[in-house]
């Protein structure tokens, strides 16, 4: 017999499962809320132009070779990256403060930032917010840190629950990791405002916690790539350390490239150099060096006054048609007098809405709608259009009354 005979069946992941079940479903008005990937209005997945133009670039340029890139990955992605992210005038980057490198998207950037800390910082629990990306804690613990949660979404306001976040805060020991969603908080759509976000500075500040932030969605919120990374830079202005790891995948369409970078900001440049060091030495034996391909496009891009410009559009297009969407679906309920305060819909930041339906509803929804989603009833704005807001209006109006 097979000596892995002994083998349970594994389940299916959360999110990529609803797809999976999805897939098998034959019907006509199927619709799958559940994939965390943009769509068009047609439903159709999303290139970029900007991406066509950077990839035809590419193809052209026939001194491009296949080579690895160093454990680093490609420098000139690392520099635009940083500054996109903290903006171009930060101080951190003026003054060589900062170290960035290449990861496997956002998931990989979490992953050896989490390493990191693991070996080399001296506190080894990570708060992360209740709820949050199901794989965050996965994330974390197998990185060798301990998880802990703090209080973040209030069911019954579908809104922040601040207070219960500050105290959760208060109470955690001096110097713990805190896991921060940038903005676009997934799976809540609930964001903290700029004065809430500069009372959670304080506080971490005053009790040496240290920011780890996940910027998954930047531009992807409010359309504005530097409105996003406000929280971020706030964060930077004051002098102290802090982690970011960014993603390519929803705000350039990079989903499967598997392009992001790990930033980590010191207080000084010498101390940023030997970070470094050991960063490759949490790479090197992980995937040796990340790939070329994702990244060579994201430099592209960034490198490029007239294709950056273009990118913005390109963005800030995704980033409305999200938004119509929710203006749209909250018309539609209130048009079919669903009983209930739905205005979450609208009031949610990023690609998805926490509806606050529950396992059950989801489940009759999809056994009778043919609507599928996570059964924390979270559901992709992007995945909606014009031409299916009806179907899940009625599903919804069915379901709660
Ligand atoms: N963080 C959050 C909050 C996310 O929602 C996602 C994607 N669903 C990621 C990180 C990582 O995505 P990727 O590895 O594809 O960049």
């Amino acid at each position: 017999g097979s000596v892995f005979a002994h083998l349970v069946q594994a389940p299916e992941d959360a999110i990529l499962g609803v797809t999976i079940a999805y897939n098998k479903d034959p019907s006509p008005i199927k619709l799958n809320l559940g994939v965390g990937a943009y769509r068009t209005e047609e439903g159709k997945p999303l290139v970029l132009n900007v991406v066509r133009k950077a990839e035809q670039q590419l193809i052209n340029d026939r001194s491009r070779i296949k080579e690895y890139l160093p454990i680093v990955g490609l420098v000139e992605f690392n520099k635009l990256s940083a500054k996109l992210i903290l903006g171009a005038d930060s101080p951190a980057i003026r003054e060589n403060r900062v170290t960035t490198v290449e990861c496997l998207s956002g998931t990989g950037s979490l992953r050896v930032g989490g390493e990191f800390l693991a070996r080399h910082y001296h506190q080894k629990t990570i708060y992360i917010p209740q709820p949050t990306w199901g794989n965050h804690p996965k994330i974390f613990t197998l990185a060798g840190l301990s998880v802990k949660t703090y209080r973040y979404y209030d069911p019954s306001t579908r809104g922040l629950n601040f207070q219960g976040l500050l105290e959760d805060l208060s109470a955690a020991p001096q110097g713990s990791i805190v896991l921060l969603h940038a903005c676009a908080h997934n799976p809540t759509g609930v964001d903290p405002t700029l004065e809430q976000w500069e009372q959670i500075r304080k506080l971490m500040r005053s009790k040496g916690l240290m920011p780890f932030f996940d910027s998954a969605y930047q531009g992807f919120a409010s359309g504005s790539l530097d409105t996003d990374a406000k929280p971020i830079r706030m964060f930077v202005a004051d002098g102290g350390e802090l982690l970011v790891a960014q993603s390519y995948a929803k705000n350039m369409g990079l989903y499967g490239e598997r392009v992001g970078a790990l930033s980590i900001v010191c207080k000084a440049a010498d101390v940023a150099g030997r970070v470094e060091s050991q960063l490759k030495l949490v790479i090197r034996p992980m995937y040796s060096n990340p790939p070329i391909h994702g990244a060579s496009i994201v430099a592209v891009i960034l490198r490029d006054r007239n294709l950056f410009n273009e990118w913005t559009l390109e963005l800030k297009a995704m980033a409305d048609r999200i938004i119509s969407m929710r203006k749209q679906l909250f018309e539609a309920l209130r048009a079919r007098g669903t009983p209930g305060d739905w205005t979450h819909i609208i009031k949610q930041i990023g690609m998805f809405t926490f509806t606050g339906l529950n396992p059950a509803q989801v489940s009759y929804m999809t056994k009778e709608y043919h609507i599928y989603m996570t059964s924390d009833g979270r559901i992709s704005m992007a995945g909606l259009s014009s031409k299916t807001v009806p179907h899940l209006a009625d599903a919804i109006h069915a379901v709660v009354t």
